[in-house]
Protein backbone atom coordinates (compact mmCIF):
# COMPACT_ATOMS: atom_id res chain seq x y z
CA UNK A 1 0.00 0.00 0.00
CA UNK A 2 0.93 3.53 -1.01
CA UNK A 3 1.66 6.29 1.24
CA UNK A 4 -1.49 8.20 -0.18
CA UNK A 5 -3.32 5.45 0.09
CA UNK A 6 -2.70 4.41 4.20
CA UNK A 7 -3.05 8.34 5.17
CA UNK A 8 -6.30 8.28 2.97
CA UNK A 9 -7.32 4.90 4.79
CA UNK A 10 -6.20 6.18 8.07
CA UNK A 11 -8.18 9.46 7.94
CA UNK A 12 -11.28 7.32 6.74
CA UNK A 13 -11.30 5.48 10.18
CA UNK A 14 -10.46 7.93 12.22
CA UNK A 15 -13.68 10.14 10.53
CA UNK A 16 -15.53 7.30 11.17
CA UNK A 17 -14.53 6.86 14.51
CA UNK A 18 -15.58 10.57 15.08
CA UNK A 19 -19.02 9.66 13.61
CA UNK A 20 -19.37 7.00 16.14
CA UNK A 21 -18.50 8.72 18.86
CA UNK A 22 -20.47 11.83 18.05
CA UNK A 23 -23.65 10.78 19.58
CA UNK A 24 -21.74 9.87 22.83
CA UNK A 25 -20.46 13.22 23.02
CA UNK A 26 -23.92 14.91 22.15
CA UNK A 27 -25.56 13.33 25.05
CA UNK A 28 -22.79 13.68 27.35
CA UNK A 29 -22.98 17.74 26.43
CA UNK A 30 -26.79 17.45 27.23
CA UNK A 31 -26.11 16.12 30.85
CA UNK A 32 -23.12 18.72 31.46
CA UNK A 33 -25.40 21.90 30.38
CA UNK A 34 -28.35 20.26 32.44
CA UNK A 35 -26.06 20.22 35.50
CA UNK A 36 -24.50 23.91 34.48
CA UNK A 37 -27.92 24.96 34.42
CA UNK A 38 -29.54 23.52 37.01
CA UNK A 39 -26.49 24.98 39.28
CA UNK A 40 -27.30 28.31 37.93
CA UNK A 41 -30.55 28.38 38.76
CA UNK A 42 -29.97 26.97 42.55
CA UNK A 43 -26.63 30.34 43.03
CA UNK A 44 -29.38 32.76 41.26
CA UNK A 45 -32.16 31.66 43.34
CA UNK A 46 -29.77 32.63 46.55
CA UNK A 47 -31.07 29.15 48.10
CA UNK A 48 -30.70 25.06 48.23
CA UNK A 49 -34.00 23.49 49.14
CA UNK A 50 -32.29 20.14 51.32
CA UNK A 51 -33.94 16.76 49.38
CA UNK A 52 -34.06 15.12 53.08
CA UNK A 53 -35.80 17.65 55.45
CA UNK A 54 -37.27 20.26 53.06
CA UNK A 55 -35.13 22.83 55.16
CA UNK A 56 -34.35 26.44 52.81
CA UNK A 57 -31.08 27.07 53.10
CA UNK A 58 -29.99 30.37 52.26
CA UNK A 59 -26.89 30.84 50.18
CA UNK A 60 -25.89 34.73 51.44
CA UNK A 61 -25.15 35.24 55.00
CA UNK A 62 -22.40 35.20 57.36
CA UNK A 63 -20.19 32.31 57.27
CA UNK A 64 -16.63 31.09 57.90
CA UNK A 65 -14.30 29.43 54.97
CA UNK A 66 -13.16 26.54 56.21
CA UNK A 67 -9.54 27.22 54.37
CA UNK A 68 -8.46 30.61 55.58
CA UNK A 69 -11.70 30.57 58.41
CA UNK A 70 -12.24 34.41 57.11
CA UNK A 71 -15.35 35.44 58.11
CA UNK A 72 -17.96 37.86 55.82
CA UNK A 73 -21.25 38.38 54.90
CA UNK A 74 -21.48 37.09 51.04
CA UNK A 75 -22.10 33.70 49.32
CA UNK A 76 -21.53 30.23 51.33
CA UNK A 77 -20.05 29.08 48.06
CA UNK A 78 -17.01 31.35 47.65
CA UNK A 79 -14.21 33.04 49.70
CA UNK A 80 -13.22 36.47 48.50
CA UNK A 81 -10.11 36.49 50.49
CA UNK A 82 -8.63 32.82 49.16
CA UNK A 83 -10.82 32.47 46.82
CA UNK A 84 -12.16 29.16 47.57
CA UNK A 85 -15.18 27.84 45.47
CA UNK A 86 -17.01 25.06 47.71
CA UNK A 87 -19.23 22.81 45.99
CA UNK A 88 -20.87 20.89 48.61
CA UNK A 89 -23.06 22.84 52.24
CA UNK A 90 -24.27 21.11 55.20
CA UNK A 91 -28.01 21.65 55.92
CA UNK A 92 -28.66 23.87 58.61
CA UNK A 93 -31.76 22.20 59.94
CA UNK A 94 -30.68 18.29 59.41
CA UNK A 95 -27.33 18.30 58.82
CA UNK A 96 -27.32 16.32 55.37
CA UNK A 97 -24.53 17.34 52.75
CA UNK A 98 -26.13 19.09 49.94
CA UNK A 99 -24.17 18.95 46.57
CA UNK A 100 -24.90 22.46 45.17
CA UNK A 101 -22.28 22.37 42.14
CA UNK A 102 -22.07 19.32 40.98
CA UNK A 103 -19.00 17.75 40.25
CA UNK A 104 -16.95 18.24 37.35
CA UNK A 105 -19.67 20.38 35.84
CA UNK A 106 -17.09 22.51 33.84
ZN1 LIG B 1 -11.16 31.54 52.55
ZN1 LIG C 1 -31.89 19.07 55.76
Amino acid sequence: MTFPAKAILRLSLLGTLYVFAAPVYLVLGIVRLNRLLWAFSVISSGRVICAHCGHENVLNRLATCNRCHATEYGSLLYCSFCHQVTHILACEQCGVTIRVIPKGWW
